[in-house]
């Protein structure tokens, strides 16, 4: 009797109508109580781990659910609770304080969160520990113990997932100042014991499997790290009467630390086959006769329906080398990173759904490639099924679009390259615009009020005709520009009212994109997105924002940026499609992005924005991959902006605050002016750019936008000061840190009423 086990290794937590969010957000606002979200978190839990066991999942994970987030839990777990947090004595008060602050202003209460940060190369955020130079640690079992107990009624095989010590030292960071040097990876000795107390709790309750995720084991590791896996991994397995441990690692390849994984001692070694599926030899040769393989085959990262055939062909390579009985089946990594389930979708089209896989369909396809282990050439029905998909999705119209290919093959040297070199460009331009020293401008995006979103939301439910629509998004561009004029700003913006989201917005215009009404996955606490699934050739049937800039353009003299979201950026907000390089599907939107570049130029429009804040996010886990990828990022952009005439300035933004390592690749982007966050490190990486020589124009954020506060026209004016002596006073733009639309209009006027002020300030020292 063949035995392959069919695991998971962690499930969406936010449900499948996003009831944690909902149930979150209302306690937080004070209108339901404590008890209410402990009881939806438990209701949720209780779905979830029964829908396992009822997909016939032999290994359920247990205390990967969350309040918040699984890192911040494990922080708790082990006592790493920074002092300032401590005066807050009711633990879920405490907890929700670390992830999101707290301010209390009749307690006289006032701390702000600990940071947050991206989960590896998803778009999940975690909460970075924080320890102290004197860090210790004490051991909090109750949230892991009691969903245990919780879980006990479902009756599965219970596997408890914990984030392991490796890991999580590697995430944390060491509080500011007073720390000596001191790294968090020196705590390790104190910090392993909590884990041993809790492996010998863990037993004491009869459990057989557990689950301790090391992700960090597929980066790139100094001597350091690879000591401290040594060490803990040594101590874990040599834990007495201690349950069977499954060392989980995923996102990518183990490489040169597969030796440190297969030579644990644990019991069972979880692989990402999804990722880097070309491990499965070497994996399958270090592995000592005492330890299990996991196998990672459905993609936890991805929407799409596994290629069973395939997965199968892997298990049985596996089976038949080291004997089923050591052999499990599981997703790449957590289901987390899925939408929840696609029973759901009613209006995707029954060909698009038969092409998908969410969290749910997932669970099935695991269970049924366990089931098929056994079997030389399996013929079930959803083998069956599988295969019609394939070869469906493989010869689909909706997914090649021969225009597409062509325009593919017809790209050459020459469109990645603007007419000119930045100088004589920047001389045109100077000589069109006649802008002054430090011209002012913003990011794009003016506040979305509530009656911007009212307004969106009747339209979309189809009360408002789309001419009123029309009207009120011309009205709210008409007052933007008034306003904009009325304030002084030297380049205005249309305004973006009629965008929802950056990427939604061009997604929705273009072909080969759809839209999930329901496959919401978390970012981070409470807050969850809706990405767009990229599965055919990329293509624009019309022109996206020309209408709009345009018409804004008409209402002044001024310049009005054009407005666009780059390729990089649209691709890595969506879910991508599996059957083509990442790369491929990135220079097809940079072709349909191209085409909406020269559209508004010949339109008159004189500016072209086009932001790419996620270029750094989607830099590779591997240092060793970051020139291949930042060469095709770099590639898409300048496909996308160089189809314009020397005299048409291209814009580009980014938001975020560590550029050293990537400046050479930005430079390259060639922008004619890019805008960056740099407030909240008050410029202190201008001095990147100094280093590095940046050559064409900067507009440092002289402000941060992420809060209400209203800058002084002194403090703006000091630091356009502070640029002008580091870089060239002529190649300097005046803006803030990013988009407004978060915001609301009395403080964004006022703020930039005073950073128009503060550029006069800096031009008379100039
Ligand atoms: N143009 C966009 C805006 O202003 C840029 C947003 C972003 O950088 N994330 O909203
Ligand atoms: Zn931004």
């Amino acid at each position: 009797m063949m035995s392959v086990l069919a695991t998971c290794l962690g499930y969406p937590r936010i449900g499948f109508e996003r009831e944690l969010k909902k149930a979150l957000e209302s306690f937080w606002s004070k209108k339901t109580s404590a008890a209410d979200l402990q009881q939806c978190a438990a209701g949720l839990r209780r779905r979830h781990w029964s829908l396992m066991k009822q997909a016939g999942i032999d290994h359920i994970p247990v205390g990967d659910f969350s309040l918040y987030d699984q890192v911040l839990d494990t922080a708790v777990m082990v006592g790493a609770i920074p002092a300032r947090y401590r005066a807050i004595k009711d633990p879920l008060v405490r907890y929700f304080a670390m992830a999101r602050g707290l301010q209390e202003s009749g307690e006289g209460m006032d701390v702000p969160a600990l940071e947050m940060t991206k989960w590896f190369d998803t778009n999940y955020h975690y909460i970075v520990p924080e320890l102290a130079s004197k860090q210790t640690f004490a051991l909090n079992a109750s949230k892991l113990l009691g969903e245990i107990d919780e879980a006990e009624t479902t009756g599965g095989g219970l596997r408890p997932v914990l984030l392991g010590p490796v890991t999580f030292l590697l995430l944390s960071k060491m509080e500011q100042g007073k720390t000596k040097g001191l790294t968090p990876l020196a705590f390790l000795d104190q910090l392993i014991p909590m884990y041993e107390q809790l492996l010998a709790l863990l037993a004491e309750k009869g459990i057989q499997w557990v689950q301790i995720d090391e992700p960090c084991l597929t980066l790139e590791l100094d001597d350091q790290a690879k000591a401290a896996y040594r060490t803990a991994l040594t101590r874990l397995a040599a834990c007495p009467g201690r349950p069977r441990l499954l060392l989980a690692s995923y996102f990518g390849a183990l490489e040169d630390n597969l030796p440190l994984a297969a030579g644990s001692g644990f019991d069972a070694l979880h692989v990402d086959l999804v990722r880097a599926p070309d491990q499965l030899d070497a994996v399958l040769g270090a592995l000592p006769a005492t330890m299990h393989v996991s196998l990672g085959l459905v993609d936890g990262r991805n929407i799409w329906r596994t290629d069973l055939d395939a997965a199968h062909a892997t298990i049985r390579k596996a089976v038949e080398m080291i004997g089923p009985d050591r052999v499990m089946v599981a997703p790449s990594c957590s289901l987390l990173h899925v939408p929840v389930d696609l029973a759901g979708e009613q209006k995707l089209g029954s060909t698009m759904k038969s092409w998908l896989a969410f969290a749910a369909q997932k669970l099935n396809e695991v269970r049924v490639l366990a089931d098929a282990a056994g079997s030389l050439t399996p013929s079930g029905q959803p083998f069956l099924d599988s295969r019609a998909a394939r070869a469906n999705r493989l010869a689909s119209p909706m997914v090649r679009n021969s225009h597409v290919g062509e325009r593919m093959r017809g790209i050459t040297e020459a469109l990645f390259r603007r007419t000119s070199p930045f100088p004589a460009r920047a001389e045109r331009q100077r000589a069109r615009f006649r802008l002054p020293l430090f011209p002012t401008t913003t990011i794009g995006s003016f506040p979305q009020t509530g009656a911007v979103r009212s307004a969106r939301a009747t339209w979309r439910a189809g009360t408002l005709p789309v001419p009123d629509y029309d009207k009120f998004l011309k009205e709210e561009t008409r007052a933007c520009i008034a306003k904009q004029e009325a304030i002084g700003l030297d380049v205005l913006v249309h305004g973006e009212f009629e965008r929802n989201d950056m990427v939604e917005y061009f997604g929705e215009q273009l072909d080969g994109f759809a839209f999930t009404e329901n496959g919401w996955v978390q970012s981070y606490g409470s807050r969850c997105v809706k990405p767009p699934v990229i599965f055919g050739d990329v293509s624009r049937p019309c022109a996206m924002t020309v209408e709009w800039s345009t018409y804004a353009q008409t209402l002044t003299k001024r310049p009005v940026k054009g407005m666009l979201t780059g390729p990089v950026t649209i691709l890595q907000w969506s879910f991508v499609r599996d059957d083509q390089p990442r790369q491929d599907t990135c220079l097809q939107i940079a072709l349909a992005l191209r085409e909406e570049v020269v559209d508004l130029e010949q339109a008159g429009i004189k500016m072209i924005q086009v932001d790419e804040p996620a270029i750094r996010e989607g830099l590779p886990l591997r240092r060793r991959e970051w020139k291949d990828y930042l060469r095709w990022a770099v590639d898409a952009f300048k496909l996308a902006t160089s189809g314009v005439r020397d005299d048409t300035q291209v814009h580009t933004h980014m938001c975020y605050s560590e550029f050293g390592d990537i400046l050479e690749a930005i430079a390259e982007m060639d922008a004619d002016v890019i805008s960056i966050e740099t407030s909240r490190s008050r410029m202190e990486l201008l001095g990147d750019f100094v280093r590095y020589q940046y050559p064409n124009e900067i507009g440092p954020g002289v402000y941060d936008i992420h809060s209400p506060r209203v800058p002084t026209k002194e403090e703006m004016a000091d630091l356009l000061i502070s640029a002008g002596k580091v870089l060239p006073a002529t190649r300097l733009w005046v803006n803030p840190d990013c988009g407004l639309k978060t915001r609301g209009w009395p403080e964004v006027q006022a703020a930039l009423r005073n950073m128009v002020e503060a550029a006069r300030v800096a031009r008379r020292q100039f």
